[in-house]
Parts: structure tokens; sequence; C-alpha cells
């Protein structure tokens, strides 16, 4: 059999609320050109993010009602305890409300003015936790990574040169930890090899400098592993979860991906003194660290979601369900980010309306469309979300994140559709400008209007 089918039947249904084109031109307006800022029941299919989106299984529902909501010891505490030592081997495992949570108390901890964070890339939240806490954030990704058409396998690998290059210009004691991210969220859902994860590591411990994760999606970039990376096509996928996971000195972890949970984080440590310290600020602001600002159904289901995500029917049909929408926008002569990631499919608007200038937005101009068009909420990762008045991102990316197991493949043809018709009317899209915005995390709150006219 050639398709891969949802390896999974539906128990509870959802329903969603069509809208007109004139209702949602209405709607995006009063919202600011704003996709943050709309209300969920105006969006057809919610492209957002993958993260805290998932449908959960009944086993995981089951496991809401088996939920021990006692403040200290719970016995859900430790089902989760015991199922993230199993997979991981680490024991210290901080229960967070949810992964930022994770980086604010490790930052809090490492962080400090004059201390740098080298990472593959940076996710937004940790970058500004690096930077809240005084240290600056490094990127230091591949070019390749930077290349929206290389078909590199493993377009998240770190340029282990610059990083050695990196340690030798700011010396080992600047470095309070290197991280690396899988997937590579920021760098368009892209793997990271297991060869240049030893590697990264290797010259860590070489130094003395603690190597951590934010492993996210753990389970997705292990899965790429064993379909891509030479050797690995039959070792089971906890195998290589396991051994990557063995590599790092700590993690954090939102469980909102590949968790399969809508809420929840962890914060993972080998260290006993640096495990005592980041107990201590969890009990501050999350909670008790038998909960760390989650109930107990929560700690059950994350418990629960993190057996499930390691099934291999249920990794084949997610990474081959992104696949194809990529492979249908690709046929169509859309341009996207090449290979498609593991979570989502990212237009490249620089391609995709080169005659909207990068001060203009193109890629919030290209999601406002989207959404205009098919009632489709989709996410700006480029100059609005990270540029500045006097820097611009490499790339300029509008994300289609796939939730887990919420949409069946119609729903993904009828985004295939949506976005080939406006590929076909490019033309008619406008650059925007901003009306106002914060000074941090713009792209959540920022207020935009169109410019007068195309080429204005
Ligand atoms: C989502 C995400 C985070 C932050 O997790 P939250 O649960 O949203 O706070 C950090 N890093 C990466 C790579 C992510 O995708």
């Amino acid at each position: 059999m050639k398709t891969i089918i949802e390896p999974f039947r539906i128990k509870v249904v959802e329903p969603i609320r069509m809208t007109t084109a004139e209702q949602r031109d209405r709607l995006i307006h009063a919202a600011g050109l704003n996709l943050f800022a709309l209300r969920a029941e105006d969006v057809l299919i919610d492209l957002l993010t993958d993260s805290g989106t998932s449908a959960m299984s009944s086993e995981q529902w089951a496991g809401i009602m088996r939920g021990d909501e006692s403040y200290a010891g719970a016995t859900s505490f430790f089902r989760l305890h015991s199922r993230v030592h199993d997979m991981t081997g680490f024991d210290h495992i901080l229960p967070t409300h949810q992964g930022r949570a994770s980086e604010r108390i490790l930052f809090d901890t490492v962080g400090a003015p004059g201390k740098i964070v080298p990472n593959n890339n940076h996710f937004d939240t940790t970058r500004a936790n690096v930077e809240h806490s005084g240290a600056e954030a490094v990127d230091l990704v591949i070019d390749e990574g930077h290349d929206p058409q290389s078909r590199h396998p493993f377009k998240g690998n770190m340029n282990v040169q610059k990083l050695r290059a990196l340690i030798e210009r700011v010396g080992a004691e600047r470095i309070p930890l290197c991280m690396m991210t899988i997937t590579n969220n920021t760098g368009g859902g892209q793997p990271v090899s297991l060869a240049n994860l030893r590697e990264v590591q290797e010259v860590c411990r070489f130094h003395g400098i603690p190597f951590f994760l934010d492993a996210c999606r753990f389970a997705e970039n292990a899965y790429f592993i064993k379909m891509r990376e030479p050797g690995m096509q039959d070792r089971p996928v906890d195998s290589i979860v396991r051994e990557v996971f063995d590599l790092a000195d700590g993690a954090t972890i939102s469980g909102k991906k590949d968790g399969l949970v809508n809420i929840g984080g962890l914060l993972l440590l080998r260290d006993e003194a640096l495990a005592r310290e980041a107990r201590n600020n969890l009990i501050l602001t999350e909670g008790f660290p038998t909960y760390g600002g989650l109930a107990g159904r929560d700690l059950e289901a994350l418990a629960q979601g993190f057996a499930e995500v390691l099934d291999e029917s249920y990794l084949a049909y997610r990474i081959r369900s992104v696949a194809y929408l990529g492979e249908k926008l690709i046929e169509s002569g859309v341009p996207i980010l090449e290979p498609p990631g593991g979570h989502a499919i990212y237009l490249d608007a620089r391609r995709f309306c080169p005659h909207i200038p990068a001060e203009q937005f193109p890629g919030q101009a290209v999601a406002i469309a989207i959404y205009r068009l098919a009632g489709i909420r989709t996410v700006e990762i480029g100059s609005l979300m990270f540029g500045s008045e006097n820097t611009q991102p490499t790339m300029e990316l509008v994300r289609l994140a796939i939730p887990r197991r919420v949409y069946t493949q119609s729903h993904i043809d009828y985004v295939a559709e949506a976005v080939v018709e406006l590929h076909e009317r490019r033309h008619e899209l406008r650059g925007l400008r901003i009306v106002e915005a914060p000074v941090a995390l713009r792209h959540f709150t920022a207020r935009l209007e169109e410019v007068e006219s195309p080429t204005a």
C-alpha cells in the first residue's frame, strides 16, 4: 500500500465554523492584520502552531481521570518520572507549566551579563530568556540551514568549526552551556544528525562546557535520524532517542509538542547542585517539585504522551503527512523551504512575492492573504518576528504548522489548494507597515496596515 493512513480513528468530533471572505476581511482588519489577535472560532483550519494543539488519545483521557491531585508526592508525578527516566536516563526531572518556564529557570540559574550561549538556532522564547538573563544568544547553524533550497538531509546541524572558533574567541569560561535545538524549529523544523550531536558534545566535553538539548521534538528528530542517517535504518526509534539524551547534561522540553499534550514542560538535569538550585527557583514561581505548575492529571497525560509518540507507525504517519503537503505545493511551483521539516511546511515568502521588500513584511503579507482567501491561520517567521530597525533575518518564512492527530488528509488537501491558488494571484499582494508594536516579542501584539500600492 502506498497510502499511509492516519493510525487512529475518531471518537470525538469538534465542529469548525465556516466563514465568508467578506467576514474574514472584516475580522482581520479588526485584528490589526495580526493573526494572533483573531478569535480561534473565526479560523477554519488553524496551522498557527503545533504547540499545545495535539489531539489526545483515549488512554490520555483515561489518565486525566486517574490524575492524583495530591500537593506533594503525587502518584502521577512518579508515573511521569518513571516514564521520562526510562526514556532519557535522567534522574532530575522537573515538571514545569511549559517549555519557556524550563528555559527561564535554566537561564536564571546559569545566564548572566557577559555570558554567551551557542545554539544551532535559538527558538524565540529561548533567545528571549537567554537575553533576559543578560547573556548573549549566538546561532551557529550550518550554512545550508540558511538556504531554503538546499536539500541537505540534516539542515539543523551546528557548524562545529564555528563553535570551535567561538570558544577560542570568547573562552570556555564565558559559555555556561551549549544548546542544540532538535528539530530546529526556527530553521524550518529541520533535523539534527546523530553524528553532529556527537561531534558537538565532544567539543563541549573537551572544553568542559555543559551540553544541553532544546528537545521539544526529540521523537520527530529521532525518526529523521532513522530514515536519513546511514546505518540507522534498522534501529528502534526509542534507542536513538536514548542515545541522544545520553549525550546531554540537561534538556528543556515543551510537552506541548512531542509530549502530545495541551500544556506541560520539563527541565531535565544531571548535575546535583544545578538541580537543587533549579528546584528552589521552581518552587518560587511554578510550584512544588512534584507538580511544577501542572495538575496531577496533566502529568498523567504527559507520561502517556511520551509513550505514544515513540510508536513508529505514529511517527511514520506524522512525518509523511507533513511531507505530503510539501510535495503538493512543490508540484505546483510554490516556493517552500526544502526538504519538508518534521512539524511544518514553511513557505519561502521572499520567492513567493519578490515584489515586497523585507521592510514591508512579505511573510506577514502572505500569511494575512492565506487567511483572507481560505480561513487558514499560519504564522510569519521572518522580519516581523525577528527583524528590528537595523537587522533583518536571513529567511522570510510563513509556517504552516500541522497539529498532531488533528486534521485529516482532506483538510490538508484544502490547505494545498488554497496556497496554490494564492500563489497564482501573488502579484496582487501588498506590503505592510507597523502601526504600533511593543519592544520585545513584537509579533504577538503588533498592529499593522497595508501600504498603498504593490510597489510603494
Ligand atoms: C515551543 C518551543 C519552545 C517553548 O516551549 P513553550 O511550551 O511554548 O513555552 C522552546 N523551544 C522550541 C524549539 C519550541 O518549539
